[in-house]
């Protein structure tokens, strides 16, 4: 048993002109995969682990042994961000439907006011790592940012939706430019995928 990478629902070119193939390709094929790779390695020693899925493994953080819990926050979590990441953006971008404006305009004022956090939290994020829509335990919305591959899981949030705003993720297309990337992420967003994991 072991992880693996997950392949895309649609091509690297499919995001242009927002977010292009090149950055597509190398995030998939190689910091993906990296992730990937690490995983298993670090927890050949741990066949029962190995045999979980990634959302029940990030889910146990707390009980994990201590020897595994750097190669699970790093690569495990760096494994399942991007999973779901993929899984967020589309080429056939669809308006967030009226039933998920009211569940976020109930916890943030207006949708109008969740995107304008949500970008700020994102472009303010200091170094690498992700921002998230979270839902906790009680059933609130947040917005919260995490440092490198973190994810909500860890803490005992459910993750909705997610940017990644290492470098990695725009660099080569806006450079130091991180609010270009955000604005241009907002054009892909599968608002769908997003209502389903409400
Ligand atoms: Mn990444």
């Amino acid at each position: 048993m072991s992880f693996e990478l997950p392949e895309l629902q649609y091509s690297y070119e499919a995001l242009e002109p927002h977010i292009d193939s090149k950055t597509m390709e190398i995030h998939h094929s190689k910091h993906h995969q990296t992730y990937v790779t690490k995983l298993n390695a670090g927890l050949e020693n741990h066949p029962d682990l190995l045999a979980k899925n990634i959302y029940s493994l990030l889910s146990d953080f707390n009980n994990l042994p201590e020897e595994v819990e750097n190669v699970v926050r790093n690569h495990g979590g760096g494994h399942y961000n991007h999973s779901v990441f993929w899984e967020l953006m589309t080429p056939t971008f669809i308006e967030p439907s009226e039933n998920l404006k009211l569940v976020l305009s109930a916890n943030f004022g207006s949708f109008e006011n969740f995107i304008a956090k949500f970008k700020e939290s994102a472009t303010n994020l200091f170094g690498s790592g992700w921002t998230w829509l979270i839902k906790s335990k009680e059933g609130h919305y947040e917005i919260k940012n995490y440092p490198n591959q973190e994810n909500p899981l860890m803490h005992g949030d459910h993750p909705v939706m997610g940017i990644d705003v290492w470098e990695h993720a725009y660099y080569l297309k806006n450079q130091n430019r991180r609010n270009e990337y955000i604005e241009s992420w907002f054009n892909v967003i599968d608002w769908i995928e997003v209502e389903k994991r409400i």
